[in-house]
């Protein structure tokens, strides 16, 4: 998945740490075969190269991820589009990013259509309509991986523990000491001191920030996360951090939430139950939803 996966447990012992961890490992590296754009052999690319050639079997959870993504395109009115695979290819983010031709961007427009994908989940098929398709769960599999990993150690008896994949985390339980776990916002600028401050025993949290993954050219910054009306990396906001009681969620909702920018966004946000989110705006200011629990 390109980034860093880091797991902690709650055990009686560091032995018997160990195999629920392999264990823990053992699955992220089960969804990395599934929603890696970076493989060739993950399901997401095999599927991505039969676009076009009807409904394609795919592994369970492959599908309820499909149906969660097209579920928050349509909460956040397309602000999560599941299918610009595309036009994220042409901006080369990570491996080789230019800023491509805006004609070059627009003739993309009829393959990003997020109506192109259709998912049954009890029969665990796919369908991208049109050849050329390309679904791209980025914005979405960490929290998802984060959730799958906290089922399997609860499963495993595993009482409390945090699972980080990347800026998508999910927690359970509490510390040996008995205090909840603690999540900083990051400084966008790269400061040490955390903009705020969380303290959780349940629920997932995520940050979409245009540090994570960008390039500068002539003193402007591009970095990963399209504005589907522009095709363009999305304005105004630095990061977004969401409060949720799934990875999945949170996850989705703040990639969403970064396009959608602060009014907009923290709109939505009371709609929802259980979801909170903090804005760092362009200019520094942070904002946040009337619930959010930070100190
Ligand atoms: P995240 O870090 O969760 O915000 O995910 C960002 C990743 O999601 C990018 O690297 C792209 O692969 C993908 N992405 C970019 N823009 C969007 C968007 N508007 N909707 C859904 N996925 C996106
Ligand atoms: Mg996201």
């Amino acid at each position: 998945m390109g980034t860093t996966v880091t797991i902690t447990v709650v055990a009686a012992s560091e032995p018997a740490a160990g195999p629920a961890l392999d264990a823990a490992f053992a699955e992220v590296a089960a969804m990395e075969r599934m929603f890696s754009s970076y493989r060739t052999d993950s399901d997401l690319s095999r599927l991505n190269a039969l676009a076009g050639q009807g409904p394609q079997p795919v592994p369970a959870p492959f599908a309820e991820l499909v149906a969660a993504a097209r579920d928050t395109a349509a909460l956040t009115g397309g602000a999560f589009n599941p299918m610009l695979g595309p036009a994220i290819k042409l901006w080369g983010i990570p491996e080789n990013p230019a800023v491509p031709d805006a004609a070059a961007l627009d003739a993309l427009r009829p393959l990003l259509d997020p109506a192109g994908i259709t998912v049954d989940v009890a029969g665990a098929r796919v369908t991208l309509a049109r050849p050329g398709m390309a679904l791209g769960l980025g914005g979405i599999a960490k929290g998802f991986t984060a959730d799958r990993v906290q089922a399997l150690l609860r499963g495993m008896g595993v009482g409390a523990g945090i699972v980080a994949v990347a800026g998508d985390i999910r927690v359970w339980g509490t510390r040996p000491d008995g205090t909840p776990w603690r999540i900083g916002v990051r400084d966008p600028d790269g400061g040490h001191k955390p903009r705020a401050r969380l303290a959780l025993t349940a629920g997932a949290v995520s940050t979409s920030g245009d540090y994570e993954r960008f390039f500068e050219l002539d003193g402007v910054r591009y970095h990963h996360i399209l504005d589907p009306r522009t095709l363009f990396p999305a304005r105004g906001v630095r990061s977004v951090t969401v409060l949720a009681p799934t990875g999945t969620r949170a996850d989705g909702l703040a990639t969403a939430l970064f396009v959608m920018g602060v009014a907009d966004g923290l709109a939505l946000v009371e709609t929802l139950p259980g979801v909170e989110a903090l804005y760092i705006a362009e200019n520094g200011a942070v904002t946040t939803s009337a619930g959010w629990p930070g100190t």
